[in-house]
């Protein structure tokens, strides 16, 4: 039996936040990592939680908006000066080009780095697998994965991992879709954008400017209750919440989904990790 645990890294939004750092989560299958999404501070939070940034060789991308890939830039060229010499990374159409303009960004600064005598392998011969359409997503991971499209307003992938008996599912960012009910179906761990709190930086206070802007994001993520809808609906076991703006109310957001959802739901705070078992 594969042991299997999601260590939710950062679980906050593109809002700086002191509780919550920027999206990414690391699965764990057998000691294989496969880190999926590079937010702001992916590097320290993966320090934080024991887990070296040179033993990760896998990232999974879910869309290419500046919250889930601030980090990428440390975590490229910070975990190949700790010694990563193979990195694969999965994700949508433009993944290839955004590595390309983080290494010509920087090119002056790594070839005084690779000019110290460090070996260019893991930064300069980065497998990128570019996912085109929803299905099968063929890589060495120990996991059979599928993936589907999201309502979001980029192109975006929901990731589902077969291991072995057990299902763990990734929405990214996403509106309440068919999609991602299907994708979710009988999941044991299903991790769900919950973005539009009833509580949070854009709903307290009357700013007119944050009441408008939450109105439009209504488009793009979901509510709590959604998340509970989308769970109950796929009969997922567990479901996992993220991506909450600063201020967001965890004990409301918590009531509110288990309010339409019969299963388990955790609101996780940074660093927590959980058991797929
Ligand atoms: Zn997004
Ligand atoms: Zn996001």
């Amino acid at each position: 039996m594969s042991e299997i645990a999601l260590t939710m890294l950062g679980t906050g939004s593109p809002r700086p936040d002191i509780e919550r750092s920027g999206p990414a989560q690391v699965l764990t299958i057998d000691g294989t990592h496969i880190l999926i999404d590079c937010g702001e501070g992916t590097s320290t939070q993966l320090l934080k939680a024991g887990i070296p940034l040179e033993s990760i060789n896998h990232l999974w991308i879910t869309h290419l908006h500046s919250d889930h890939l601030f980090g990428y830039a440390q975590f490229l060229i910070g975990g190949q000066g700790n010694g990563r010499r193979e990195l694969t990374i999965v994700g949508p159409k433009g993944i290839k080009k955004y590595h390309q303009r983080i290494l010509e960004l920087y090119e002056e600064d790594l070839n005084y780095r690779l000019s110290l005598g460090r070996s260019p392998k893991g930064l300069l011969d980065v497998n990128i697998i570019e996912i085109i359409e929803s299905g099968e997503i063929k890589t060495d991971i120990p996991a059979y994965v599928t993936c589907a499209e999201m309502v979001h307003n980029v192109k975006t992938f929901g990731y589902r991992f077969y291991i072995e008996d057990k299902v763990v599912v990734i929405s990214g960012d996403t509106a309440p879709t068919p999609n991602i009910v299907e994708l979710a179906r009988g999941a044991n761990l299903l991790v769900l954008d919950s973005a539009l709190t009833t509580t949070s930086v854009y709903t307290k206070g009357g700013n007119k400017e944050f009441s408008k802007v939450f109105e439009n994001l209504k488009k793009k993520h979901c509510t709590p209750v959604q998340c509970g809808q989308i769970a109950q609906e796929a009969e997922v076991k567990t479901l996992v919440l993220t991506h909450f703006l600063p201020e967001a109310d965890g004990e409301e957001a918590f009531a509110e989904t288990s309010s339409v959802f019969a299963g388990e739901v955790i609101v996780p705070k940074d660093l927590q990790k959980i058991k797929v078992d």
